[in-house]
């Protein structure tokens, strides 16, 4: 049978990790013919919880459910990791700066880099899901110079998600016939959701929709601020949808992005677009075994111009804010 893959997750004790964990062990991740061993890395006070979750993993008895550990040290828990979600991480409470909040999340992704950096085994892959996503992204990859920067990504898949539901909705298309949507920048309210270069069964998504005041003053914002709006409806933030689009990144990443399509990723620039090599963002990109390229030659108007330049200007501020505090 197929030799295990050891994913590690962070924050596992965590909302999105209940919605996470249950459906990597059921295979949604990996497919029917993968066994996984599950790496859960928890902080200290969160362990007893995580017990709590094991007992229920163990319950489900899933059939590619190779083995659970579970920690609250990453240099153990990452040991020999083929690849790790980075979920967990420190929220923004009640008084917290900005400048705070990088420098608690800092602390984090710095001895995670580090950790995976030493310990993960030579293929492994690194999706950043827990906020900032991005800058997390950038302080991990910059802390592990001996891993690729390619092996890092930051979370946008959920906002494309979010773009093809959106679009759908208001054109009667069904979510399988929307390809190429492209998540621009930051996992943040400045991010740039693009249809310019989308399709609708194979028809440009903006000649379809035909009503550029919808496009830029309802569902740009719509799809920015739908975290916000699930906050406000569910009373807690999005879980399962974050969950899911975790496990369709990291999927699509090993296992390849859809033939005739692309996905949007958060990657290390390459400086294609005009985006400051390094820094962590969103960019169309097609996917396979595990490498990914961002897709070249596309059209950017003068609009989508503003709206990607407004996004990188905020990551650079981050990448400028975590390098004054000594992060990367
Ligand atoms: P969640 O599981 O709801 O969220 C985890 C992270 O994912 C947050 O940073 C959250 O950002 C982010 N996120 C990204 N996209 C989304 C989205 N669309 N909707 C919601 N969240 C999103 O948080 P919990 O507080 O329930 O759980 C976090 C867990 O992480 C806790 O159990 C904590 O103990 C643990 N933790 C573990 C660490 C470790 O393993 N070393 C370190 C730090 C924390 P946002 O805050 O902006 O919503």
């Amino acid at each position: 049978s197929a030799t295990p893959v050891k994913v590690a997750v962070t924050g596992a004790a965590g909302q999105i990790g209940y919605s996470l964990l249950f459906r990597i062990a059921a295979g949604d991740l990996l497919g029917p013919d993968t066994p996984v061993q599950l790496r859960l890395l928890e902080i200290t006070p969160a362990l007893k919880a995580l017990e709590g979750v094991v007992m229920e993993l163990d319950d489900c008895a899933f059939p590619l459910l190779d083995s659970v550990e579970i920690g609250d040290d990453a240099n153990t828990i990452f040991d020999g990791a083929n690849l790790a979600l980075l979920v967990g991480a420190r929220p923004r409470t009640k008084g917290m700066e900005r400048g705070d909040l990088l420098e608690a999340n800092g602390a984090i992704f710095t001895a995670q880099g580090k950790a995976l950096n030493d310990h993960a085994a030579d293929d492994i892959r690194i999706g950043v899901t827990g906020n900032p996503a991005n800058t997390n992204a950038l302080i991990a990859k910059t802390n592990a110079p001996d891993i690729p920067a390619e092996r890092f990504s930051a979370l946008t898949r959920l906002d494309h998600n979010r773009a093809i539901s959106q679009l759908a909705a208001k054109t009667g298309a069904k979510v399988t016939d929307i390809t190429k949507m492209t998540i621009w920048g930051n996992h943040s309210a400045t991010q740039y959701p693009d249809i310019f270069h989308a399709e609708i069964a194979g028809r440009n998504a903006a000649e379809v929709v035909d009503d550029q005041a919808w496009i830029a003053d309802s569902f740009i914002p719509t799809v920015a601020k739908r975290g916000a709006a699930i906050i406000e409806a569910r009373g807690a933030s999005s879980a399962a949808s974050a969950a899911s689009a975790t496990i369709d990144a990291a999927r699509d990443w090993l296992l390849g992005s859809p033939e005739g399509d692309w996905v949007s990723m958060a990657v290390s620039s390459d400086g294609s677009y005009g985006v400051p090599e390094g820094i962590i963002s969103s960019f169309p990109v097609v996917t396979k075994g595990g490498d990914w390229e961002i897709v070249q030659g596309l059209e950017i108007d003068e609009f989508s111009r503003a709206k990607i330049d407004a996004s990188v200007a905020e990551l650079v501020e981050e990448r400028d804010a975590v390098t004054k505090l000594g992060l990367i």
